[in-house]
């Protein structure tokens, strides 16, 4: 049976296992996909004991997705792009390297959701691995202009730099007008239940705010979206789809995203 695994800290209670169980009887494909906890510091170790035991395919979050760009051996054009990886295939005992979170973001925007994404005045909020992997998908996709805000400010000069995008400081927000998109890809609501720091003003009811998180860290932006009256939306939908085009990459078949959506939509 081929071995899979999703790595990262914390990470027992990821998703992943379970819809790439889902992927494999629906397909009707053999495969066994564990949660493997694992450090920066002991990544590259752990991930080449995991081929040596015959891994065909990791999925890599938090803090890991700039390290497994660094191990692999060759990348796809988007992870390169995003400067990070989420997606690794073993093939002749090396690491090949993709990025499929912001394919799956835009999936879950626009097939699932019925977001018109071309044109949107946008906020990014956060700067860090998910950031990177969403921004040139985005961007791909016709959002623009592109606004960069991050708690610390020189992450998010950086990759406004790196994406060719505006950026601005926190203090600036209530200065900068209307979004049409907002996305809160920071780890805000991991760490705090309190609000938000986005006042009111920069969004009204047409607008579309979405949470890469999902579950209690999705709350806060899910409040603020409807203290304005827009439609919000957690990650949930995007970790599916990220998922899909994982399991496409290391199968070559799309999987039918709506069975599993449903289920864990119900949770
Ligand atoms: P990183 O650790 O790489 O980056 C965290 C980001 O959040 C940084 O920009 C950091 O800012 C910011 N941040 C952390 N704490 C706070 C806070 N209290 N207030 C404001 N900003 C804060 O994480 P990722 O980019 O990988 O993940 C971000 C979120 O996206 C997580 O919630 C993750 O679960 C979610 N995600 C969801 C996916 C999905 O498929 N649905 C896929 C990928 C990620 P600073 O630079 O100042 O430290």
């Amino acid at each position: 049976m081929q071995k899979y695994a999703v790595f990262g800290y914390p990470i027992a209670h990821s998703l992943s296992p379970r819809i790439h169980a889902a992927f494999g009887e629906q397909c009707a494909i053999p495969l066994a996909y564990e949660a493997i906890a694992c450090h920066s510091e002991q990544f590259a170790e752990t991930l080449a004991g995991f081929l040596s035991r015959g891994g065909a395919g990791a999925n890599v979050t938090l803090p890991l997705k700039q390290r497994a760009l660094a191990v692999a051996w060759q990348s796809s054009a988007r992870a390169l792009r995003a400067g990070a990886a989420n997606t690794l295939t073993a093939r002749n005992g090396q690491w090949l390297a993709d990025n499929t979170d912001g394919a799956g973001l835009v999936a879950d925007l626009t097939l699932r959701h019925r977001v018109e994404l071309r044109g949107r005045r946008t906020l990014v909020f956060g700067a860090g691995g998910a950031a990177r992997g969403i921004l040139g998908p985005l961007l791909d996709a016709g959002v623009g202009p592109v606004t960069i805000i991050n708690r610390s400010e020189p992450a998010a000069l950086e990759l406004a730099e790196r994406f060719s995008v505006q950026h601005a400081a926190l203090e600036q927000l209530p200065t900068l007008g209307k979004f049409d998109l907002l996305i809160q890809a920071s780890s805000h609501g991991h760490q705090l239940d309190t609000a938000l720091p986005w006042p009111e003003q920069i969004a009204d009811a047409s607008a579309i705010a979405y949470d890469l998180s999902y579950g209690k860290a999705a709350l806060p932006l899910l409040r603020w979206a409807s203290e304005v009256e827009c439609r919000g939306f957690d990650g949930l939908g995007m970790l599916i789809e990220q998922a899909a085009e994982a399991f496409e990459i290391w199968h070559a078949v799309r999987p039918d995203t709506r069975a599993i959506w449903g289920e864990l939509r119900a949770l």
